[in-house]
């Protein structure tokens, strides 16, 4: 699945790639052939010039015509020979009438403009037309003025067309890697919710399978002595207990997904919430020779909460103290008011949690390290739980952890 988005990220990658060159080259080869065009006209343009001017010409007096001739190859006498009322006139009556939006220029044989209707400035030579009667090799061009370019108006073009191609490009690909993010994350979704059902079916087995063991036992009559019965019932009792959290966890969460989950909160005492939270785990954590460590301060306020969940909260903390302890046998749990809001802390000398993960493992189903690596039970939805119990009202959860070296989770809620 993941290799196919993969594959097609890349061809629709690639498909854009060709059509960014494509669009490219044909608004290049546009570009020139307008340019062409320009030219085209232009040049008929200048012939046409050409050919006015000659007619012109054979009503100029001769003399004028040899003037102007031997003026090209003296140059210091050009501007002389221009400034006579006769050339003037002459050259007035040819220029004048070409069309208005380029300037017509005489060329002599050296091709330097020696007469001209304006400025010539920075304008651009468009094409050239020769004169043949009259004053051969002399020539009549055309000029655009700066600014008037008629390439001008076609490079904007390019540019406004260029500027729309890359705009649809960046949206295509931004779209397709978009696209791409969000089925991977799709399908890490749907892998995690298959974990998720073999581990909260794994964690249901377990259990039940002791009971029922225990439960056999005991009515085969085969266990005598009223002690051993009497820790065969506390097993079977702490086991059910388990599998009652277990299933409320997982209720609960369905709830959440489901946007059903709803609190009932209430002024309620925080000791005992603490006491409760812990009791269950208490034949656990003398089982595995924990050094337990429980501080509820003195004097607490009552704090409005639905008691029952952050119950179920704490026990989700201090389940994975224990399950995640590794060799350091220790779980310490606080509550204590500071800066106006309950803190509930769980502390463990367990194996960490490495800090690029301390925000992920509040997403349902994440577990570090996948189910199958870490070998501890568990089904990643408990912190979601947590977090959402937290949020509900209006507090929060925090993590202080480092791999190898325990962690910290406290829970902060507000006190009115
Ligand atoms: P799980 O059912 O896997 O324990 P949680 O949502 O309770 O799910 O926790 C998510 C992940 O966070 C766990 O899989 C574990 O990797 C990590 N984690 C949670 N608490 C601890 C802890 N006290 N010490 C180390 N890792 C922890």
């Amino acid at each position: 699945m993941s290799r196919w988005s993969g594959w097609a990220l890349g061809a629709v990658i690639a498909a854009a790639a060709v059509l960014a060159a494509l669009g490219w080259v044909s608004l290049r080869q546009w570009e020139r052939s307008a340019q062409l065009v320009v030219r085209e006209q232009a040049r008929d343009m200048a012939a046409m010039a050409a050919e006015k001017i000659e007619m012109v010409l054979r009503d100029v007096p001769d003399d004028v015509i040899a003037r102007l001739r031997r003026a090209a190859e003296r140059p210091e006498e050009l501007e002389s020979v221009l400034a006579e009322p006769a050339v003037r006139e002459v050259l007035e009556r040819t220029l004048g009438g070409v069309e208005a939006t380029s300037i017509a220029a005489l060329l002599d044989p050296a091709d330097r403009p020696v007469y001209a209707r304006e400025p010539l400035g920075a304008a651009e030579r468009l094409a050239s037309a020769r004169l043949r009667a009259g004053l051969p090799d002399w020539k009549i061009a055309l000029y655009q003025p700066e600014g008037v370019s008629p390439y001008g108006a076609v490079r904007r073009q390019v540019m406004l067309f260029s500027c729309a191609l890359g705009v649809l490009l960046v949206v295509i690909v931004a779209g397709s890697v978009i696209t791409y993010r969000l089925m991977r994350r799709e399908s890490e979704i749907t892998r995690l919710k298959a974990d998720f059902v073999a581990n909260v079916s794994h964690d249901l087995k377990t259990p039940l399978s002791v009971i029922r063991m225990y439960g056999e036992t005991l009515e085969m009559g085969r266990v005598s002595d009223a002690a051993q019965r009497d820790a065969y019932y506390r097993v079977i009792t702490r086991e059910s207990e388990r599998l009652s959290r277990l299933i409320d966890n997982v209720l609960d969460f369905s709830r959440i997904e489901g946007g059903r989950r709803t609190y009932e909160r209430a002024l309620s005492a925080v000791e005992p919430v603490v006491r409760e939270s812990l009791e269950p785990f208490a034949w656990q954590l003398a089982q595995g020779g924990f050094a337990v460590d429980v501080d509820v301060a003195p004097n607490l306020p009552d704090v409005r909460m639905d008691a029952a969940a952050v119950g179920q909260a704490l026990s989700n903390l201090i389940d994975n103290a224990i399950k995640y302890s590794g060799d350091g046998k220790r779980l310490e749990v606080t509550a204590a008011v500071t800066d106006g809001a309950l803190h509930l802390a769980v502390t463990d000398d367990g194996i960490g949690i490495p800090a690029g993960e301390h925000t992920r493992i509040f997403e349902k189903f994440y577990r570090v390290g996948h189910s199958e690596t870490q070998g501890r039970r568990g089904s990643g939805v408990g912190l979601a739980l947590v977090r959402h119990v937290a949020q509900a009202h209006g507090g929060r959860v925090t993590v202080e952890s480092r791999s190898g070296h325990g962690s910290r989770f406290t829970l902060v809620l507000p006190v009115e």
